[in-house]
């Protein structure tokens, strides 16, 4: 198991990630990096229990869905990425350490302790690779077509973290962009929330990948969106907040 036979895959595994509403024309470019829980049947769930495969540490709880109702909502192209972020988190470089986590919470991910050279290569042209060259084309093409370009990073975060209760119910998340996430972040002040400001978590060049390399070192506006996963269990809260969101994102 800890280094799967990578001859013996086969050739029905889904695509590195799928588009949503390819020919959308907002200038809003969605991404959603945790959109799945998906892990090969080969890699045997990276020997965590099912359950753990459900919940955060996995994926996004709630995002992919919130973010198909936003892509709609703006007419927006989004890009969601089709593998757990336990094999490897598309929204880390691939330098960071926990590109490939081998630890994540309470948890060791065991399939992860002793990578092969090859196993981590497949990985990252596989599953990691495909993802961020069809974003750089997606970008590409719109910087060409002259078209403004605003990338938005769909996520949800656990309310609880290392025993930590986290008091926000969304989090907008940026590095150079900050007149962009001011305007969402006072947008949202007219609605009974508690706003996080950089908070849950700070973005860094050598932590992040979506808002420094697609939108920051692009000189185009790019904010993470983090909303608690345990407001996104159900069809009325995601329609909620894409209600909410939409009419914020395309100022
Ligand atoms: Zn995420």
């Amino acid at each position: 198991m800890m280094n799967p036979d990578i001859s013996v895959i086969n050739n029905t595994e889904p695509s590195a990630f799928t588009i949503f509403n390819a020919n959308g024309d907002s200038e809003v470019l969605l991404l959603c990096e945790h959109a799945s829980n998906y892990i090969p049947a080969r890699y045997q769930r990276l020997g965590l229990t099912p359950q753990l495969l459900e919940e955060h540490i996995s994926w996004d709880p709630g995002a992919a869905e919130l973010a198909r109702a936003l892509a709609l909502k703006l007419n927006a192209p989004l890009i969601l990425g089709n593998y757990s972020r336990l094999l490897i988190d598309l929204n880390r470089p691939l330098q960071a350490e926990d590109c490939i986590p081998l630890r994540s919470e309470h948890h060791d991910i065991p399939g992860n302790q002793t990578l092969t050279a090859t196993e981590r290569e497949w990985r990252t042209e596989q599953y990691y690779l495909p993802f961020h060259l069809q974003v750089s084309r997606l970008l590409d093409a719109r910087l060409q077509a002259g078209k403004a370009t605003r990338v938005v990073g769909v996520h949800s975060f656990t309310p609880v973290y290392h025993g930590q209760s986290r008091p926000w119910e969304i989090g907008i998340l940026y590095g150079e962009a900050s007149d962009y996430a001011h305007l969402l972040i006072e947008g949202l002040s007219s609605h009974p929330l508690t706003v996080g400001d950089n908070q849950p978590y700070n973005i860094h060049p050598n932590e992040d990948m979506t808002v420094p390399v697609h939108g920051d070192a692009r000189g185009l506006p790019a904010v993470l969106l983090e909303i608690r996963n345990d407001l996104l269990r159900n069809e009325q809260q995601i329609a909620q907040w894409a209600t909410r969101l939409a009419p914020l994102l395309s100022i």
